[in-house]
């Protein structure tokens, strides 16, 4: 069922434009040129860059209004156009990400675990708690990952946050019952 503000494919688009010129802005030189926007059926991963220039979106995002997600997606997916394909989430994609504005995930890790984060079917549920204890549903996951379980504001290490908003500690929601 639709909701009032759910995302359409046009809708989508123009998210994707904002986001683009804002990059283009930021980024004079792209590793890989932008050439088309695109939607594949993927329950697997939210998005995915080509070494062509092309972007393709999971279309698990029309209906929905996960736009935080999708803003997200994009930013990653530009993050890897601009940085060059080939180094992955390493320090060169994570600094271009970070100027975009994407949500620190997958960094310095492999594809894999990023290509685990379903959008569908997955078990668990990511939740953000933020500072001021409003739960923020974040998306669903195939598995729960140390470094959120073990994550705390104000602990030593890198800090997660939403928007310059601080993350208090992340739950998961399991949907195995
Ligand atoms: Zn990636």
């Amino acid at each position: 069922m639709l909701t009032e503000n759910a995302l359409t494919e046009a809708s989508i688009r123009s998210i994707f434009e904002y986001e683009r010129s804002r990059a283009s802005a930021l980024f004079t030189h792209w590793e890989h040129p932008f050439s088309a926007l695109s939607f594949n059926r993927a329950k697997r991963a939210y998005g995915h860059a080509h070494a062509d220039g092309r972007i393709v979106l999971s279309n698990t995002f029309v209906g929905t209004s996960a736009t935080a997600d999708l803003e997200d997606t994009i930013r990653h997916e530009l993050a890897h156009l601009i940085a060059g394909i080939r180094f992955k989430h390493g320090p060169r994609w994570q600094q271009v990400a970070q100027s975009l504005g994407a949500r620190p995930r997958a960094s310095g890790r492999s594809e894999s675990s990023e290509l685990q984060e379903k959008m569908s079917d997955a078990p668990f549920t990511l939740i953000a708690v933020m500072r001021d204890g409003e739960a923020r549903t974040m998306r669903k996951v195939f598995r729960r990952a140390r470094r959120y379980l073990d994550y705390r504001y104000g602990k030593r290490g890198q800090r997660y946050h939403i928007k310059g908003e601080f993350i208090e500690r992340f739950e998961y929601l399991d949907h195995r019952q």
